[in-house]
């Protein structure tokens, strides 16, 4: 048990309201800030309306008990609906009955600040956090960066604030801290697909879809209310680049030539194309996460990802359930728990900073690959029948809570053996057979 303390987390973000709720359970007082209005009585318009949640994220809000309401706002995904030309394909993202869960990001935010609250948490919005003095655990608060600060010292702070946090920003004052920020050169912009006018989706509901198109794709999740959330990923510059769709017309075009099927479901392309904000993709890394026993990071606050493994919320939770692990163990020595949870989190979140980062290829280019196709066929067959030998990689980091550094390290060990399989003459014809097995278990040994 815990002598109860008084802690403050900066952020009401999906890492932020969550950890609200663990700390609550462990009996503290709880006063989360945010410098937004409170996400309740505002119509929700930002970064990424959806998100894709997977079993680590499940893990984390199951154990506090909040899974259930959670699961009542979400869609589930069980496989990729690959448009590629003129054709379709679908391709299942794990074994049967495994799927992904599309949730609304302001839904769930929403909901899990209320549940935050029910479980006794205090949330202070519109106040902006400008800095922090480390060692004792004060915030100072104020209108402006150059106005009067208020001063709220606590017994411990979470900087929860995401990937441009604050609390960050004056730990990275301190000597010996890391610190690394890289920007994509593909930035990304929303669309929407409305729902049929008797609220039915226009496309397959329970498929994330994705169209392939090399160094740009367009990506669609699906919405409670029969609409569909696209994102467009695309270079900032040079041919077939945000920079070259300049009016109308060449909008229009693009998507008449690259996403022909998109055209009919997406009626304001243009004008949301227009109206809406292109973003960028960092990552970011950092370390040490902890300041003494005072002070902690948590969530994008501590490792920005880019999303294409859909994995950056899901990390952020699983930070909490590491975190409340090293809690429980030691106790009232905060310390310890602190110096155990980003020993224990830093190279897990290196890892999946990696995996992201390499994974725009694979939903970019490689799913429009017939051999990669083959290949995924061979590694599910393969798996399905000796699970204990291949847990194919996807399925290591969306379907399991193994550490990310074990699936990096054990996806690059699949791959050279997968790019052996596929030099085998003939392995179009001869995919499922004795020979292929006999040849992975050659080469597992
Ligand atoms: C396009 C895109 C798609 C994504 N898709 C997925 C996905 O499918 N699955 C997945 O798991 N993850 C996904 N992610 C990642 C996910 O959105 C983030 O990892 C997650 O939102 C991080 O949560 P957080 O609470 O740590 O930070 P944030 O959500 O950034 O919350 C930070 C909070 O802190 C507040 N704040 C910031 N500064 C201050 C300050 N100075 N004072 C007071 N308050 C402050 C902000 O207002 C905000 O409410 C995606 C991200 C992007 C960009």
């Amino acid at each position: 048990m815990h002598s109860p303390l008084k802690i403050a987390v900066v952020g009401s973000g999906l890492v932020g309201s969550l950890l609200a709720i663990y700390l609550r359970k462990a009996g503290h007082t709880v006063h989360v800030f945010d410098r937004s209005p409170d996400i309740r009585t505002i119509q929700f318009s930002g970064r990424s309306i959806n998100l894709a949640m997977s079993t680590r994220g499940w893990k984390a809000v199951d154990a506090v008990g909040i899974g259930d309401d959670i699961r009542e706002i979400a869609i589930a995904m069980d496989k990729r609906a690959i448009h590629v030309s003129d054709t379709l394909k679908f391709q299942p993202y794990g074994k049967e009955g495994e799927s992904i869960y599309s949730i609304s990001r302001g839904t769930l935010n929403r909901k899990m600040i209320d549940l935050a609250e029910a479980a006794g948490a205090e949330f202070f919005f519109e106040q902006r956090i400008w800095d922090i003095s480390l060692a004792t655990a004060t915030l100072h608060i104020g209108e402006t960066e150059r106005g009067e600060w208020t001063d709220l010292k606590y017994d411990m702070v979470f900087g929860a604030d995401g990937a441009f946090s604050r609390i960050r920003h004056r730990m990275q004052r301190q000597s010996m801290f890391n610190y690394s920020q890289e920007f994509l050169s593909t930035g990304y912009k929303e669309l929407n697909i409305p729902a049929n006018p008797d609220g039915t989706h226009k496309l397959d509901k329970n498929s994330f879809h994705i169209w392939p198109r090399g160094e740009y794709m367009l990506i669609a999740l699906p919405n409670l209310d029969g609409s569909f959330t696209c994102t467009l990923f695309m270079p900032f510059e040079g041919d077939n680049s945000f920079a070259s769709l300049t009016d109308r017309k060449s909008v229009e075009d693009f998507f008449a030539k690259n996403f022909p099927d998109s055209i009919d479901v997406i009626p304001k392309l243009a004008e949301d194309f227009f109206k809406n904000p292109t973003s960028t993709l960092v990552t970011m890394k950092c370390y040490p996460w902890t300041f003494e026993d005072k002070v902690a990071l948590i969530g994008d606050a501590c490792h920005a990802i880019v999303p294409f493994y859909g994995q950056g919320m899901n990390a952020g939770f699983e930070d909490i359930t590491v975190l409340n692990e090293c809690m429980e163990k030691h106790g009232d020595d905060w310390l310890s728990a602190f110096q155990e949870y980003q020993t224990l989190r830093k190279p897990n979140a290196d890892a999946i900073a990696e995996l992201s980062y390499r994974n725009f290829m694979e939903m970019s280019s490689s799913v429009a690959d017939e051999k990669f196709l083959l290949q995924k066929k061979i590694e599910k067959r393969f798996s399905e029948k000796y699970p204990e030998k291949w847990l194919p990689l996807y399925s290591r980091v969306t379907f399991s809570d193994r550490p990310y550094s074990e699936a990096l390290a054990e996806g690059d060990r699949q791959k050279a053996i997968m790019d052996e399989v596929m030099q085998l003459p003939d392995i179009e014809s001869k995919w499922d057979s004795e020979e292929v097995e006999t040849k992975i278990f050659e080469y597992l040994s």
